[in-house]
């Protein structure tokens, strides 16, 4: 392994603690993984973030080959797929966060009640029909929810967020958990009010030059 794919691969792994250390995972649920070569680097299925090692990182083809003898994600087959759909997605993102699952638990998409709805591409945050993880058909159905979007909800799993790089996947995955918990609890206190399409196409577009959306360019959705 050369210095570039160690330092890559020490990224990923750095990622994976960034989401248990804010909250967002526990445990061995979720998976990240990042764009090298012409391939990606992904975290190995069903091992506590706390033992991952830049060396237990599996690198894959977009053919979805890796070496014998390692276990990639369960959930290569979005990770590979948004990657190869997507050219402006550089790492994805998947936990089960608290408030973004316990939306997805009831099947909800999540409307544009705040502004920052705006940072994930447009006036909502998609939540996918449910398929088993790690399946085809999750896949597909997660790559049609994600659409113009940078995340979208998993229907009674998760969500995933798909950035330029792994800082702003995460960042993204930061501020849809913050989203959802704000919601929820907006929920009980009354009706919260929808802004309307107009209103977020404009955010939408002040967005491309704000935080780490900046400097992204083009009619990219991360
Ligand atoms: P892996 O441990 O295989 O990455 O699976 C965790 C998960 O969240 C499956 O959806
Ligand atoms: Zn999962």
């Amino acid at each position: 392994m050369d210095a570039q794919e160690r330092q890559a691969r020490e990224g990923v792994v750095a990622a994976a603690r960034d989401l248990d250390a804010m909250g967002l995972n526990r445990g061995t649920s979720g998976n990240v993984s990042c764009r090298f070569g012409g391939g990606l680097l992904i975290t190995p299925s069903g091992v506590p973030t706390a033992d991952l090692t830049p060396e237990g990182i599996v690198p894959m083809g977009l053919d979805g080959t890796y070496p014998e003898g390692l276990k990639p994600s369960s959930e290569w087959r979005f990770h590979r797929d948004i990657l190869a759909a997507r050219p402006e997605v550089g790492a994805v993102v998947h936990a089960h966060p608290i408030y973004s699952t316990a939306f997805a638990l009831c099947g909800k998409a999540i409307p544009a009640v705040h502004y920052m709805i705006a940072a994930f591409g447009g006036p909502d945050v998609r939540c996918a029909p449910y398929a088993p993880y790690g399946t085809e058909a999750l896949s597909r159905l997660a790559l049609e929810a994600l659409e113009g979007r940078s995340c979208c909800l998993l229907a009674n799993h998760g969500m995933i967020a798909a950035g330029s790089d792994l800082r702003r996947a995460l960042w993204l995955a930061q501020e849809l958990e913050t989203l959802c918990q704000q919601y929820a609890v907006a929920l009980q206190i009354g009706a919260p009010q929808i802004l309307s399409d107009a209103e977020i196409t404009e955010t939408v577009e002040r967005f491309r030059g704000y935080g780490l959306n900046a400097g992204t360019g083009g009619k990219s959705a991360t």
